[in-house]
């Protein structure tokens, strides 16, 4: 299967979509593990992983809680991509944040139309392949999901990735 690697079934809504969901920042609803929670029921998701709360790398002192979705939507990329900034801003996150703290993050990750590129948004996204924080909790939801740009699952992106995390570190 390509890209209705994970059909749609019996719902007529024409879209599937991964989103990612990241916080390292408490707000309004508390920790970022409750953020995470939060954004989830507000995106009322088909299925969803589990929260994986773990501590930052480097100097930071900040958690990180993140979590995947599967949302079936009628919305083009573009569309859904506007839904979730009003989404993210709600949850208090201002623009201009990038690398910084923030209260929540919704990345799309894959979707069941294949490859998308346009200004602003490309999915599948970017980095989600190097990504453990993305990649293990998909592999929990999504395991055959097919990266229409590598041919690769979900499943073997994330053995993939966790064999990077096991080389050795030269320094
Ligand atoms: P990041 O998610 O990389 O930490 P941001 O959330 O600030 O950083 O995203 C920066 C920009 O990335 C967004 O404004 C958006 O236009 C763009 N972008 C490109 N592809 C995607 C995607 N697949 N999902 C979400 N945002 C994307
Ligand atoms: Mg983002």
């Amino acid at each position: 299967m390509s890209a209705g690697a994970i059909p749609t079934g019996q719902s007529h809504v024409p879209y599937r979509y991964a989103i990612a969901i990241g916080s390292n920042r408490r707000g309004r609803h508390g920790s970022p593990e409750r953020e995470v929670a939060a954004a989830l029921s507000a995106l009322a998701p088909l299925s969803a992983s589990p929260i994986i709360v773990s501590a930052p790398l480097g100097p930071s002192i900040r958690r990180f809680a993140n979590a995947v979705a599967l949302i079936d939507s009628a919305e083009p990329p573009p569309v859904l991509l506007a839904r979730l900034k009003g989404l993210e801003q709600r949850f208090g996150r201002r623009s201009g944040q990038r690398w910084g703290a923030r209260v929540i993050d919704l990345d799309i990750i894959l979707w069941s139309g294949g490859i998308w590129r346009s200004t602003g948004l490309s999915v599948p996204h970017v980095a989600f392949r190097a990504r453990r924080f993305v990649l293990d909790p998909l592999a929990r939801i999504a395991p055959d999901w097919r990266d229409p740009q590598t041919g690769r699952t979900v499943r073997q992106l994330a053995a993939r990735a966790r064999a990077v995390d096991r080389r050795p570190h030269r320094s």
